[in-house]
């Protein structure tokens, strides 16, 4: 069955059919159902909000069942900045500057809310947490945004410094994908 993906980024429908592990979904993403130009103001005030804002947007608009998800990094000694508004933070230098003199552990945790729609608008949603610290300096040349300065719970390494295969299975979107999988499951199951 086909499942769309509130992103207009080719990228984020690699990462979630790995994460998706093979459950048989044709994922589709904007431009191949004719929403290239769907611009969704993510001006929410929290993640669940942004990524309602996507799924409502893109499942009327599509009719069909669409998975959205919204991110972000929160910071302790920074009360929860850069947070709902990661992607237009700065980047991972601007936040080492904004920790200048802040001692380890800087800790911190990315989130991620993914969402569930209906093509009747009804949702479901889960949230993945990764926690972790910030570290003194960039690390690691894999990745994507913050993942140079971010340092999961339990580990040495940067996201950065990580594979696919290693990031994966405990960053907070491969957490939030594998609790809405039994839905996707499901949905499969009984063909849409
Ligand atoms: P989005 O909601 O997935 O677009 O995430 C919002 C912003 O959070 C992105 O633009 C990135 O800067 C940051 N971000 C989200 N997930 C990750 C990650 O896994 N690694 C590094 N940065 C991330």
């Amino acid at each position: 069955m086909d499942i769309l993906l509130a992103t207009r980024n080719p990228g984020k429908r690699t990462e979630f059919l790995e994460l998706l592990g093979g459950l048989p979904v044709n994922v589709l993403i904007a431009e191949d159902v004719g929403l290239s130009e769907m611009d969704v103001v993510e001006d929410g005030d929290t993640l669940l909000y942004n990524a309602t804002l996507k799924a409502h947007a893109y499942a009327k608009a599509s009719g069909l069942w669409t998975v959205a998800d919204d991110s972000g990094l929160f910071v302790d000694a920074l009360d929860g900045l850069p947070g709902v508004n990661t992607a237009y933070y700065g980047g991972p230098a601007k936040l080492l500057a904004a920790l200048e003199g802040v001692p380890a552990p800087r800790t911190a945790r990315f989130e991620c809310v993914v969402m569930l729609c209906s093509p009747s608008l009804q949702t479901e949603h889960v949230v993945g947490v990764c926690p972790g610290q910030i570290g003194h300096e960039l690390r690691g040349l894999g990745g994507f945004g913050y993942d140079p300065a971010f340092i999961p719970d339990g580990y040495t390494q940067t996201f950065a410094e990580m594979s696919h295969a290693e990031k994966n299975p405990i960053s907070h979107r491969g957490r939030a994908v594998a609790l809405i999988l039994p839905a996707l499951r499901r949905l499969v199951e009984q063909g849409g």
